[in-house]
């Protein structure tokens, strides 16, 4: 669908004072009451959480897209449900992990980048459900692997040799292709067994009727997009160049914003992209068979991923962390329930176009266990949630401090240095109609512009405090070297 941005410059903030204090006094960040959920009759042990990095919502083949084939996710969203407008509250690793699991917004944390530190005195999923007697593993990749605070509340937080120092060697030259090229394709020769791992544990817990709660991450399709083989030679790639080569040319590329890529190698970089899913696909199909086929107690699983990805359609750049575009914000979301639902029968993904978010991952997980969230969560249990008017707060600081919401009319962004508002629609281009420049605002904008106005607040308070964390020399070669530090 053809996209409309309109600018909106507004220069009177104390215009809408107001709505920021309505704002607050509505529970902006909470939705309506959950309903009793229909599959409830018992409690399950156990529940799994796989993200897979940098997968748009719109790249898988349960999702619509038009080439892109994964039978793997495919075939468990046919006994699943499938969030069609699921959105990150921040476009980066880090901090959306961190929204994942304590359900508290990036921006109030003051985890902006993946530079930063979860602070302590935000609960964390894994660390409450361990104090109730869960077994907690985290199989985390990259820069989680990290301990910048994801890491609390496992009982085992594996690490894997992508992250062994020996592997990425403090670089000259940022970001150097081959090094990270070297280092990924171990990391890729490392993957299947990695999942074997996972299986094994899970397959100890589940054979000691131990309740577990598990944490998958999958790195890619992150860039740079260098799928194995097969999926790398699938077809010539470019007439002049091997594949070897236009990855290694490109991935120095990818992130750069401006650069202008050639017809034919924005076409070859999606497709390296859209390979790396369907290697990703296929990766998790033993896990998945496992856990719902294989153990007694079947358990809860939600697949979601921590942002998208632009892919030189949007704007200028392939990668991720620079705008609240949708391409960045808007993520798959797939949860599977094992219990029977008396009313199901066809063999169709029940779609729901709920608007959800980051935060939410947190109280769904506790739900689907039968525990209740803590009050102080701002996310909410998605299995049964019915509010069409909710509205998703996101924010972005990488080049501009940008805050967004994402909410019927599209996602609107504010830039509070400025005052500039930027609607982007993808929707509904009628809705649009109002005039640029222009004091006199559309009443269907208010409410986003007021929730805008209160994340925007709640954004610049906590930009005041310090968190620290404890800098490691291996943290940092690995943001250089996947091109997140210059
Ligand atoms: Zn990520």
């Amino acid at each position: 669908m053809k996209r409309q941005v309109k600018h909106i410059r507004w220069i009177g903030f104390a215009v809408l004072a107001g709505f920021a204090v309505l704002a607050a006094v509505i529970a902006l960040f909470r939705g309506p009451n959950r309903l009793e959920n229909a599959s409830d009759l018992y409690p399950l042990q156990s529940a799994v959480l796989i993200t897979i990095d940098t997968l748009r919502a719109d790249s898988l083949g349960f999702s619509g897209h038009p080439r892109i084939r994964s039978p793997v996710l495919d075939r468990l969203s046919q006994r699943s449900t499938v969030f069609s407008e699921a959105y990150s509250n921040l476009p980066l690793t880090l901090p959306a992990h961190s929204a994942m699991f304590t359900s508290r917004f990036p921006v109030e944390m003051n985890v902006r980048t993946n530079f930063d530190y979860v602070p302590d005195g935000y609960v964390r999923l894994p660390e409450m459900l361990r104090d109730l007697g869960f077994r907690t593993a985290g199989f985390p990749q990259a820069i989680l692997s990290f301990p910048r605070g994801t890491h609390v509340g496992f009982d085992m937080y594996d690490k894997m040799d992508l992250n062994d120092r020996k592997t990425v060697p403090n670089t000259k030259r940022i970001p150097n292709p081959r090094v990270l090229m070297e280092a990924k394709s171990r990391n890729i020769m490392i993957e299947e067994e990695r999942i074997e791992r996972v299986i094994t544990w899970v397959r100890e817990r589940d054979q000691r009727g131990e309740k577990y709660f598990l944490w998958l991450h999958l790195f890619e399709p992150h860039a740079p997009y260098a799928p194995r083989a097969p999926y790398r030679y699938l077809d010539p790639l470019v007439s002049n160049e091997s594949t070897d080569d236009v990855i290694y040319r490109l991935s120095s590329l990818w992130r750069v914003k401006g650069h202008a890529f050639s017809d034919e190698d924005q076409n070859v970089s999606r497709r390296l992209y859209a390979n790396e899913i369907v290697w990703t696909d296929g990766l998790v199909d033993p896990l998945l068979r496992f856990l719902t086929y294989q153990t007694r107690d079947h358990p809860f699983i939600m697949i979601t991923s921590d942002h998208g990805e632009c892919l030189y359609d949007s704007a200028d750049y392939f990668g991720h962390g620079y705008s609240l575009l949708r391409e960045e914000l808007h993520v798959p979301m797939l949860i599977h329930d094992p219990r029977p639902v008396a009313d199901r029968t066809s063999r169709q993904p029940v779609v729901s176009s709920q608007r959800i978010q980051s935060v939410d991952v947190s109280p769904t997980i506790l739900g689907a266990l039968g525990l209740s969230p803590p009050d102080r969560f701002r996310g909410r249990d998605i299995r049964d949630l019915s509010d069409p008017d909710r509205l998703i707060p996101c924010s972005i600081s990488t080049i501009d401090s940008l805050v967004g919401i994402v909410g019927p009319a599209g996602i609107l962004t504010l830039n509070p240095s400025s005052g500039e508002w930027t609607l982007t629609s993808t929707e509904d281009p009628e809705g649009t109609g109002f005039m640029s420049s222009d004091k006199s605002l559309p009443d269907f904008l208010q409410p986003m512009m007021a929730l805008a106005l209160e994340y925007a607040s709640l954004n610049s308070s906590s930009m005041q405090t310090e968190t620290a964390p404890p800098e490691d020399p291996g943290f940092m070669d690995m943001l250089k070297n996947l091109g997140y530090l210059q």
